[in-house]
């Protein structure tokens, strides 16, 4: 394996990637399957803080099927688990919804895809990820990029190395990104769980389960039956402060005991996690050589959290730019129209979040699972955008596209008066 590699470091590389979490794997893996010769791929060093790897997330998302002429044969290896049926409720309420093209919802256990990507880039002699090391500094020069970092624990005294870098992909959280400034955080935390007897789930996937308000905001949970005898719950909350998700946990084990009723139950693994959702800041690098990826510049789509195949369209794109002209590419913004549809909808949700099971269960109830699943995976056609719009109450959603539309144009000024003042 070309892991921890210490000794056998080189002094150049055409490819720096800093962290080897989600899309810094998926940008090597992309890399890999794309080079049609494996020495063609340049010569990459990946810096991972973490040692080893856990199960320490799961990745769902949804996906065309053959019929939809989409299936996606990277995304096949990693699924464990999937869905031809998913749900949304509040309250009484609830709409069972399953596509009419073949589309379904995927469950890919993080430590499937990292030992995965760990393998499939050991098989490749030009890349080399180095784990136990974090990044302490990136310094452009007029030739290269100086990458310093440290190996070992943290805290103990370690010699900082260096390697010089023709182009670097930067998947940290950039430092003048203030996530607490996004519109809302999705804030999570939940339990895989292994039951005693099986449970009486359907096999569905409770994307948004019961969802409710209380004087915190609004909140749901999130059900997947992995198998007859074992779930996973979550509980979430979109919140217009920053909450540690730690703090969910009480919440999210009366779910898991609200969802197995009289079955007793193990846990087996926790996941947790804030997801931006609307952040404001755009990275603009200063330098085309320092790409920045990850969930600090959209890699989330902001009205949903949901990242995964997202940053597997982004690494295919980097990884053809990488190969074909010796160029990464940084994350591709949505269209103008998505976004603002996505920042007048978070918006209404941060100003009033008693409105937002109303909201969602609207687009389950009057939007066809087709239409939706196109919207809520960045695909829309002008037809599904008409459909969503007409979907949801339209009073207050006027309101708040007003006042989009006006810190819209406030920002606009703002940024002219600069110019002429500059
Ligand atoms: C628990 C959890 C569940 C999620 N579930 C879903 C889901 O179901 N569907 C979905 O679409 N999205 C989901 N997401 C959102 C998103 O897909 C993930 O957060 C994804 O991991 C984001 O990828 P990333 O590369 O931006 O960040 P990461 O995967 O976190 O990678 C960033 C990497 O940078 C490394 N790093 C940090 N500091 C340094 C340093 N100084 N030097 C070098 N490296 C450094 C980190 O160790 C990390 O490996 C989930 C997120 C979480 C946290």
């Amino acid at each position: 394996m070309h892991t921890n590699y210490h000794d056998n470091l080189c002094s150049n590389y055409e490819l720096v990637i800093i962290g080897g979490g989600c899309s810094g794997l998926s940008l090597a893996s992309s890399l890999c399957r794309l080079a049609t010769q494996p020495e063609h791929v340049p010569r990459t060093l990946i810096i991972e803080p973490r040692s080893c790897y856990t199960d320490d997330r799961s990745w769902c998302f949804w996906e065309a099927g053959v019929n939809a002429g989409q299936t996606d044969q990277k995304s096949a290896d990693l699924v464990a688990r999937s869905w031809q049926a998913w749900q949304f409720s509040s309250g009484s309420e609830r709409h069972l919804q399953s596509s009419a093209s073949g589309w379904k919802y995927h469950y890919v256990p993080a430590i499937r895809f990292y030992d995965q990507m760990e393998k499939q880039i050991a098989r490749n002699q030009n890349i080399t990820l180095l784990k136990g090391t974090h990044v302490m500094d990136v310094n452009p020069a007029d030739h290269h990029i100086e990458v310093v970092f440290e190996s070992g624990p943290s805290g103990a005294i370690n010699e900082p190395r260096k390697v010089a870098a023709k182009q670097i992909v930067d998947t940290r959280i950039p430092k003048n990104v203030d996530v607490s400034s996004a519109l809302l955080k999705q804030v999570f935390f939940g339990f895989e769980v292994n039951l005693d007897g099986p449970h009486q789930l359907d096999d569905v996937a409770r994307v948004m389960e019961d969802m409710r308000v209380d004087d915190e905001g609004f909140m749901f949970d999130y059900v997947l039956p992995l198998n007859r005898n074992s779930l996973l719950v979550e509980f979430t909350r979109f919140s217009g402060k920053s909450l540690p998700p730690e703090s969910l946990r009480n919440d999210a084990l009366k779910s898991v005991r609200r969802v197995c009723g009289d079955l007793e139950f193990q846990v087996v693994r926790e996941e947790f996690g804030v997801i931006p959702m609307g952040l404001s800041s755009h990275v603009l690098s200063t330098d085309p050589r320092w790409i920045h990826t990850g969930l600090g510049v959209g890699a989330a789509r902001p009205s949903t959290g949901y990242a995964f195949k997202r940053i597997q369209r982004w690494a295919e794109r980097c990884a053809k730019g990488v190969l074909c002209d010796g160029t990464g590419r940084g994350f591709q913004p949505d269209s103008g129209l998505l976004m603002w549809m996505d920042r007048v909808f978070l918006r209404a949700i941060a100003g009033n979040p008693a409105i937002a099971p109303q909201l969602f269960m609207s687009l389950a109830r009057d939007v066809s699972p087709d239409s939706l699943l196109r919207f809520l995976t960045d695909r829309p056609s002008p037809r599904d955008l008409i459909a969503v719009m007409l979907a949801l109450p339209k009073l207050p959603l006027i309101r708040c596209a007003l006042a989009e539309l006006y810190a819209r144009m406030r920002t606009a000024n703002r940024i002219q008066s600069w110019h002429a003042f500059l």
